[in-house]
């Protein structure tokens, strides 16, 4: 018999997490306002909003954060970090920044002027933020099959390569300062990007002479998936095919909240001597100094630790098949989901789910507050809400997809919190034609507001 994968590691310390009434819910979440980012975390029984800077460090992180180096200039944790970026992505110069946004920051004040144009597969938000308040354009020129949940395709973070072409050909090459290529592509599902993509992404961009970055959150994932998926790679360990991706890239932005096992830093590493060199004049003014840019040594020595370890192959195949588990759970029930199931959430087809509430009133944030009212769990809304207003018309933006996103945090929950997910979902899916209807909005912020909304019951 063929024995299942099982986590590479054991627990050494707890926290207790509250099973709340299905009475105490209803009245926290009328206190929020229906909105589950208003809700304390002690009201939350299982929290699946993010999967951001919310893991658990191992013993050998924990140890690292009890050694670090906290010298301003010339720490060795510093030192640390930077051979072990170097070593695992092959990029020869460093600079740390305190979370991803802010390596974003850094970099593309280097490279972003006002006018240009930064193809890739779907930015993240914060990533398209960085660029259109430069007055840039992120143009999203993700394959076609991303955007049908049903779509089997093994890698739904491809960039279209005819799409990106026209790109180039549209706009002269002063006017693109790179490629960004997001990898695995948090926007769309967290769906991988291919190996073979990724090369001809490089390939294609040369031939135009335009630079080719990543957005690298979620690399390890990402090459965990080309190991499974891609029959010419399946050979190869996880590590070369870091090492082989990041050869087609310039340089990276990299959240460390994510596939860095911490909870918060960020940093930036690429090959151009004069792009590292301004790069690191941002990183003064924004940041902190070179060897810290807003990390304390401590953190920078526990993320040291924390990329050797997500780049382990036994951890990738729990922390993936852990999603993966939860994804099949649900499908076996009937419930409609994104397929493939992504690396890092789950993502619950929400129109499909509540046939009987209007999109005007939130069908996405209406089965969040669903899956709360009934276990406490806490996911969160990619539909209406986040899609916002329409900056000139004022007028909703009806996305295509309505989508409640499960994303789960790394080493922090058991199959049975998974199991327990899964029921929970199951008991509001066994009433779903009962919920007639959903949320109409009291308050709302000009922007981002799916932060601060305030919301009523219809
Ligand atoms: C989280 C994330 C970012 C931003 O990183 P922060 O550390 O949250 O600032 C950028 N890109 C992707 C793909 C992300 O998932």
């Amino acid at each position: 018999m063929e024995l299942p994968w099982a986590e590479p590691f054991k627990i050494k310390m707890v926290e207790n997490i509250y099973k709340s009434t299905r009475e105490e819910r209803e009245k926290w979440i009328a206190e929020a306002d229906y909105n589950l980012f208003n809700l304390e975390s002690r009201k939350v029984f299982i929290d699946l909003l993010t999967d951001s800077g919310t893991g658990a460090m191992s013993d050998k992180q924990w140890s690292e954060i009890m050694t670090g180096d906290e010298s301003y200039a010339g720490s060795a944790s510093f030192e640390k970090l930077k051979n072990t970026v170097q070593e695992l992505t092959g990029f020869k110069y460093f600079l740390p920044t305190h979370q991803g946004r802010a390596a974003e920051n850094v970099l593309f004040s280097v490279l972003v002027k006002e006018g240009m144009i930064i193809p890739g597969n779907a930015h993240f938000d914060t990533t398209k933020g960085h660029i259109e308040f430069r007055k840039a354009h992120a143009v999203d020129c993700t394959i076609d099959e991303a955007f049908d949940i049903e779509n089997m395709h093994p890698f739904k973070g491809n960039i279209d390569l005819e799409k990106l072409e026209n790109v180039y050909q549209k706009h002269p090459k002063e006017q693109i300062p790179f490629c960004l290529i997001t990898v695995t592509c948090n926007t769309s599902g967290g769906q991988p990007v291919s190996m073979e993509n990724i090369k001809a992404v490089r390939e294609l961009s040369e031939k135009y002479g335009i630079p080719v970055y990543f957005d690298a959150a979620r690399y390890a994932e990402n090459a965990w998936f080309i190991k499974q998926r891609e029959e010419s790679q399946k050979d190869k360990s996880v590590r070369e095919i870091i090492k082989e991706m990041f050869s087609y890239g310039d340089g990276m932005t990299m959240s460390s909240k994510k596939d860095g096992l911490v909870n918060i830093g960020g940093f930036i590493a690429l090959n151009k001597e004069e792009v590292f060199q301004v790069a690191s004049n941002f990183t003064i003014i924004y940041e902190g100094f070179v060897s810290y840019g807003g990390m304390a040594g401590r953190d920078m020595a526990a993320l040291s630790q924390g990329l050797q370890e997500s780049s382990e192959e036994s951890y990738l195949e729990s922390r993936v098949g852990q999603v993966e588990y939860l994804g099949n759970k649900l499908i076996e029930m009937g419930i409609p989901v994104q397929k493939p199931i992504g690396g890092h959430a789950v993502f619950v087809d929400a129109k499909t789910f509540l046939p009987n509430v209007a999109k005007e009133e939130y069908i996405a944030q209406t089965l969040a507050i669903e899956l709360y009212k009934e276990a406490g769990i806490r996911g969160v809304e990619i539909g209406t809400l986040l899609a916002d207003r329409d900056p000139e018309s004022r007028e909703n933006r009806y996305p295509r997809l309505e989508l409640l996103r499960l994303a789960i945090p790394r080493r922090t929950y058991t199959n049975n919190h998974m199991d327990f997910i899964a029921s929970a979902l199951k008991n509001v899916y066994d009433r779903r034609k009962e919920i007639t209807s959903g949320y109409e909005i009291t308050w709302e912020a000009p922007i981002m507001r799916h932060f601060t909304v305030k919301l009523k019951k219809v």
